[in-house]
């Protein structure tokens, strides 16, 4: 059968390239012809938060760049152990709104899923690097604790599938756990927060794009690229078949020092955006999560970038510069 959404893959091949990826620092230094004292590589920064990076990411890394935007936001480096009391192992206060376990109800009308603790890459700056995703597992019961209560909540109208990644789950947990909430009355939207399609872009094959295409609610996927390197013919691929689905495609991206801090990587990567058929959502000030102190930018300069991206790109591709604060029902615009 010729395949309506994607090029045609077969349904599990993704997670053949995941069991590819790149899970020592070490030899993803090697594979880009760099030495571990040249990049401020550490052991124990690895220890702390596994190293995990898929292929088709690294191979849009350029060899022989100790400062490689992609490389930068993956390699664990010693900066990352230089302990400050302003960065927390809960930067958001998460584990104090679990409705139940893995369900956060923080944002109103909205209630926040943690489907999995897997990704299939590992960001240094993730604000969730230290969550303890098997205290608060949604899954342990087939679901059922976690739609049992959005259920009885009458005025929850959207449900975001969060994690880890969502897409880590498989094509057939996907399908029972988005038809199960998408029959719930009052949730009118779906949403899926993801960086799959952006550094495995195998993940999204013919299954998952008749699964999201079958749904009988509106769907938004909220991708996560932070800069124009990570896109490339594959990753464009993977968006314009998304969007076949019909579901609508945003991209959030967190400001990092050195690493799209200058107005060019900005506008460069809403442009780059954008000719995927996706549009600029958030563009997040750092979430001061333990270890990730080095990428943080100040608000001075973001002010600035914010005020130079204005004045070179339609407002349609300006991202909302936002910051996401404990006990804030809502993000906190710069
Ligand atoms: C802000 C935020 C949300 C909710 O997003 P909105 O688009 O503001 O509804 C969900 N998850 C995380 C991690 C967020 O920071
Ligand atoms: S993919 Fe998302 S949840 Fe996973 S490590 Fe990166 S930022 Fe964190």
């Amino acid at each position: 059968m010729i395949s309506r959404f994607a090029p045609a893959t077969q349904a599990e091949d993704w997670r053949d390239e995941l069991t590819l990826a790149f899970r020592d620092g070490l030899s993803l230094l090697r594979y880009l012809g760099l030495a571990p004292e040249a990049v401020g590589w550490s052991a124990d920064a690895a220890k702390s938060f596994r190293c995990l990076v898929p292929r088709p990411f690294a191979r849009r890394m350029r060899p022989h760049v100790p400062n490689d935007p992609l490389l930068l936001q993956v390699l664990p480096r010693a900066a990352e152990l230089i302990d400050d009391a302003r960065y927390s192992t809960d930067p958001l206060g998460e584990t104090s709104c679990q409705a139940v376990p893995g369900l956060l109800d923080k944002y109103a009308g909205r209630m926040l899923l943690t489907t999995t603790g897997a990704c299939a890459i590992h960001c240094r700056y993730c604000f969730r690097r230290h969550y303890p995703y098997t205290r608060f597992n949604p899954a342990r019961d087939d679901w059922r604790a976690v739609l049992y209560h959005i259920a009885a909540q009458s005025d929850c109208t959207e449900v975001i599938l969060s994690g880890g990644d969502p897409l880590m789950l498989t094509d057939a947990q996907l399908t029972r756990l988005l038809q199960a909430l998408a029959a719930i009355d009052q949730v009118k939207r779906l949403r899926l927060h993801t960086r799959l399609p952006v550094v495995l872009p195998a993940r999204v094959n013919d299954a998952l794009c008749e699964l999201l295409a079958a749904l009988p609610k509106p769907v938004a996927i909220v991708l996560h690229i932070n800069h124009a390197n990570e896109i490339d013919a594959d990753v464009a691929a993977a968006a314009v078949a998304l969007r076949r689905t019909g579901a609508s495609l945003l991209n959030q991206s967190v400001l990092l020092r050195e690493i799209n801090d200058r107005v060019d990587a900005l506008a460069a990567l809403s442009e780059q955006v954008y000719a995927c058929g996706i549009l600029p959502y958030y563009l997040h000030l750092l979430d001061r999560v333990r270890g990730a102190a080095h990428f943080d930018v100040d608000d001075a300069t973001a002010r600035t970038l914010e005020q130079e991206l204005r004045d070179r790109l339609p407002g349609y591709l300006v991202p909302r510069f936002v910051r996401e604060l404990p006990n804030r029902g809502s993000k906190l615009p710069l």
